[in-house]
C-alpha cells in the first residue's frame, strides 16, 4: 500500500478550542481531507484514554482537541462516535467513568456525538500481517469507514514513544491487550504486531492521525510521567508518517514502531524525506525531553548492541514496587500478562510483589498503576555502562 508522506505541523501553545479548530481546518485543507464528503459514512474518533485521569495529567488526549474536531464534524453535518478501549475490563460502566474523568463529556457539551458503550468485538483477518494474521477489534472501529486517530504524544516505558501508531492498540478489547503482550514478549515482535494492527486499519478504512502535542508527557509515560509543554499539533493521512515526524520533534531515534514501519516500507528512512506543507519538525523541535527510565540513553545504546531479542529483554530495566506508595489496589496484578504479581503482607499492609523470573518487562503494571507506585530499576550491567559513558 502507498502511504501518504504528508504531515501538517502547526505550532499551538494552549488548549484554546477556537484556535485548535482553525488549525485542524487548515490541516485538512492542505492535506486534501474533505470532511463534507464523509457525510453518510461511519465516522469514529479514537482518543487516547489510557487511564481514568483528568486532562491536566497529560496522559490522555485533551478534551479541547476532541471538541475542536467535533465542532468541525458537526458543522459538516456529521455525528461521529467516540470509541476507546483502555487496558483492563472492557465494560460500558467502566467506559462511562473514562469518558467522564478524561473530560470527554465536557468536550461534547451541546454537540451531536455518540459515546460508544457497545462492548462487542469482531475478528478481522489480515493475511498481509507480518506478525499477526487476525485481530479482535472493538465493534465501532471494526465497522468504521473513517477513523480519526486522535492521540497524545508521550514517552513510553515499553515502546519509547506513544503516538498515532501505538494509539491504535486501544482498538483491541480490554484485557485482550494483556494477552497480546504475553503472545509477543520480544520487543521487536511486539512492535511489529502494533505496526500490523495499524497497517490493517489503514488498508480497510481511512485513518486520519491527529497528534495532540500541545502538552505531552515526558519521563515514565504513558501514565506515570510528567506533563511537558511541546507546543504543536500534527495531522496526517498516515499514522506512520505522523510518528516519524513526531520522533524527530522529540529528538528521539530508534523508536521501535518507527523502525518496524520503515522495514515494511510504510515510511522513508528519514523524517527529512516526508513532505511538510506547513511547518517542518525542526521548527517545533523540543530539545530536552526526558525519556522513560527504561529507555534512558545508555539503556537504549546497550540494548541496540544486542539487537533486542532475549538479551535485550534480560538487560531491560525491571519493574519494582515502591511499597511506600503502593495501596494494594491490585490493578497491577490484574493487568500482568504473565500472572507474576502477587499481593503480600508487608509493613502491616497489603502490597504488590513481583516474582521476577516470569516477568517479560512489558511494563503493563507500571502503565496501569493508579498511584505511580511502580518504578523501573536498571540492570546492574546497564548501570555500569552508564558510569563509563
Ligand atoms: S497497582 Fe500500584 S498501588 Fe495498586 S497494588 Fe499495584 S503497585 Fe500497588
Ligand atoms: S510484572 Fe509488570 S512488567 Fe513484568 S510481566 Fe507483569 S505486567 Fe509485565
Amino acid at each position: 500500500m502507498e502511504y501518504s508522506r504528508k504531515v501538517a505541523v502547526s505550532a499551538a501553545d494552549e488548549y484554546d478550542t477556537a484556535k485548535i479548530k482553525e488549525i485542524l481546518a487548515s490541516h485538512f485543507a492542505v492535506l486534501g481531507i474533505n470532511i463534507a464528503g464523509m457525510r453518510g459514512k461511519r465516522i469514529v474518533i479514537k482518543p487516547n484514554l489510557v487511564m481514568k485521569k483528568p486532562p491536566e495529567a497529560a496522559a490522555t488526549t485533551h478534551p479541547s482537541v476532541i471538541r475542536a474536531l467535533l465542532l468541525l464534524l458537526n458543522e459538516a453535518g456529521i455525528e461521529p462516535t467516540v470509541a476507546e478501549s483502555p487496558g483492563g475490563v472492557y465494560s460500558a460502566q467502566r467506559m462511562d467513568g473514562f469518558y467522564r474523568v478524561c473530560g470527554m463529556y465536557d468536550a461534547a457539551k451541546d454537540l451531536r456525538v455518540c459515546f460508544n458503550t457497545d462492548i462487542s468485538a469482531q475478528t478481522l483477518n489480515f493475511p498481509e500481517g507480518k506478525s499477526v494474521k487476525s485481530f479482535n477489534i472493538i465493534s465501532p472501529i471494526a465497522d468504521a469507514d473513517v477513523i480519526f486517530d486522535v492521540c497524545k504524544l508521550k514517552t513510553h516505558s515499553l515502546t519509547a514513544m506513544s503516538g498515532a501508531v501505538k494509539n491504535l492498540f486501544g482498538t483491541i478489547p480490554g484485557i485482550e491487550k494483556f494477552e497480546m503482550h504475553a503472545a509477543h514478549p520480544e520487543y521487536d515482535d511486539f512492535e511489529s504486531m502494533i505496526c500490523d494492527l495499524c497497517d490493517m486499519h489503514c488498508r480497510r478504512c481511512e485513518v486520519i492521525a491527529i497528534t495532540d502535542a500541545i502538552i505531552g508527557m515526558e519521563g515514565d509515560g504513558p501514565t506515570g510521567g510528567n506533563p511537558k509543554k511541546m507546543g504543536c499539533i500534527l495531522t496526517s493521512r498516515s499514522p506512520f508518517a505522523s510518528d516519524l515526524a513526531a520522533e524527530k520533534i522529540l529528538g528521539f531515534s530508534g523508536v521501535g514502531t518507527v523502525i518496524q514501519s520503515q522495514k515494511r516500507g510504510c515510511i522513508p528512512k528519514s523524517a527529512d524525506l516526508l513532505e511538510y506543507p506547513l511547518l517542518r519538525p525542526e521548527d517545533v523541535a523540543i530539545g530536552d525531553i526526558v525519556p522513560a527510565t527504561s529507555k534512558g540513553n545508555s539503556s537504549m545504546s546497550a540494548l541496540k548492541l544486542f539487537s533486542g531479542g532475549i538479551f535485550g529483554r534480560i538487560l531491560s530495566p525491571r519493574p519494582e514496587i515502591d511499597t511506600a506508595k503502593c495501596r494494594g489496589c491490585g490493578e497491577c496484578k490484574n493487568s500482568c500478562p504473565q500472572h507474576t504479581i502477587f499481593m503480600v503482607q508487608a509493613g502491616g499492609k497489603t502490597v504488590a510483589h513481583i516474582e521476577r523470573e516470569k516477568c517479560i518487562r512489558c511494563y503493563c503494571c507500571q502503565e496501569l498503576c493508579p498511584f505511580t507506585a511502580i518504578r523501573t530499576k536498571r540492570n546492574i550491567i546497564l548501570r555500569a555502562v552508564s558510569k563509563f559513558r
